[in-house]
């Protein structure tokens, strides 16, 4: 990560990195844990760092198909002899396969046939692949005058590497190495190695609690009619999408008009209910804004105003209900650009914080402009763009549409371009810093 962000309180709210580091240094780590079962674990956050309780593999096995022996018994020069009375002949005194080990003695000179996962008996330590030897069915009594049932022996075509083939006990994991931390969100992988280690319940935080609510006399609800002047209501429905995603429980508290006594009632209704409250619309500084004063009221505000555009408009602080519990307040700006971008940037660290995970800041890799792009010193500014990976390395360029009220914009740009504070109008073939869509938007 580069100094991409100045941490000077300025004339339009305070830097992005330190509204982040803010967040993460106000809000404290998840503490209710559960246990759920593997079926139930998919994308929980675990609760516990893990520890392998045996060692994996658990016993010494084989990597193939093939024919186990002990690498001491090879007599390398009468290997591959075409003269079956010269060559060397393994007789094969028994067989491995997964989930039924050879229990016997191997003598000396012996081998065992192995599948791949058989257990490698203690006294053995070579896998020979099948397609390396030569098989030789025949009577016993050819070779040592016993003329019992048919014996099946083999000869090596090559010498083997003593040890080969061999996935030895431990060589994955030993017993109580860590595995796991907590704080890790458990995908497909961690799963499948919880059930590697026999984990058939594991310890997981609570699902967080989160109400969402839009503000606005303007907005109304999809299915329903707009007078002029009207437009719907957008971002809870992006809001509800990204924390379903992120795992939390979410309810959702519609919407509220501009009007300070209703938002009053909302807020306080909803804070004794949930852990965190996302409010959309009304934070800015406009006639119809009572977010911040609301918010103020009922609780205290943390920070309001963050330097980057889109998201000015962003209040953090908590409402606290009647029994003095917490709720923690997100007040996010009303233009669907700047509540994406505020969410991703803001609400989604602050509330992986919350719900136990490892907080996720949004990475950026150094890339070229490809096309100029327009800002004015002052606030960082995170602008849609197109990549393009070329010979010279990765390049970016503006998408046509930039405006803040514009979700197609977001639609159309595959990244986003973190323009630093400071900077004035950048020209294309200066380097800027990218930010991959993220994965909240695919
Ligand atoms: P505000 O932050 O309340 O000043 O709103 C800024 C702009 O975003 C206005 O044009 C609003 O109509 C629009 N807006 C506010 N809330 C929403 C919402 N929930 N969905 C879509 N647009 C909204
Ligand atoms: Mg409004």
């Amino acid at each position: 990560m580069s100094d991409h962000t100045h941490t000077i309180p300025g004339p339009f709210g305070i830097a992005l990195a330190q509204a982040q580091q803010q967040l993460l240094d106000s809000l404290p780590t998840a503490e209710r844990t559960e246990q759920v079962t593997l079926a139930d674990a998919l994308e929980r956050v675990l609760a516990a760092d893990i520890y392998s309780p045996f060692p994996v593999p658990a016993a010494n096995n084989s990597a193939m198909d093939g024919f186990a022996l002990r690498s001491a018994d090879v007599c390398p020069e009468h290997l591959g002899d075409t003269d079956t009375t010269k060559v060397q002949l393994w007789p094969v005194v028994g067989q491995s396969l997964a989930g039924h080990p050879f229990r016997g003695e191997v003598p000396v000179g012996a081998c065992i046939r192995i599948t791949t996962g058989g257990v490698l008996p203690d006294a053995l330590n070579t896998v020979v692949m099948q397609e390396d030897v030569v098989r030789h069915h025949r009577a016993a009594s050819e070779l040592n005058g016993n003329d019992q049932a048919e014996q099946m022996y083999i000869s090596l075509s090559r010498a083997p590497t003593s040890g080969q083939f061999v996935r030895l006990r431990g060589s994955e994991l030993s017993t109580g190495q860590a595995v796991l931390k907590q704080g890790t969100v458990l995908g497909p992988l961690q799963l499948g190695l919880l059930a590697t280690l026999g984990i058939a319940i594991v310890p997981v935080f609570a699902k967080i609690r989160v109400g969402v609510l839009s503000t606005g006399d303007e907005l109304k609800q999809p299915g329903e009619a707009l007078q002029p002047g009207d437009l719907y209501d957008s971002n809870r429905v992006v809001l509800r999408a990204v924390l379903t995603r992120l795992g939390a429980t979410v309810t959702d508290f519609g919407w509220v008009a501009d009007d300070p006594v209703a938002m009053r009632a909302l807020f306080l209704q909803a804070a004794s209910t949930v852990d965190v409250l996302v409010c959309s619309g009304g934070v800015s500084v406009g006639d119809a804004d009572h977010t911040r004063a609301v918010l103020a009221e009922l609780g205290s505000i943390g920070f309001w105003q963050v330097a980057m555009k889109p998201g000015k408009p962003f209040a953090f602080g908590k409402i606290s209900d009647a029994a003095g519990q917490p709720c923690w307040f997100f007040g996010l700006p009303g233009n669907p650009v700047s509540a994406v971008v505020t969410c991703e940037q803001l609400l989604v660290p602050a509330l992986q914080r919350l719900q136990g995970q490892t907080a996720q800041i949004p990475q950026l890799w150094p890339a070229t402009a490809a096309s100029r792009f327009k800002k004015k010193p002052g606030r960082l500014d995170l602008q849609r763009a197109k990549l393009q990976v070329t010979a010279e390395g990765v390049t970016v360029s503006a998408v046509g549409l930039d405006s803040s009220a514009m979700l197609t914009s977001m639609l159309e740009g595959d990244a986003l371009v973190h323009l630093e504070l400071p900077r004035g109008d950048v020209s294309q073939g200066e380097s800027v810093w990218l930010q991959p869509k993220s994965p909240w938007w695919r």
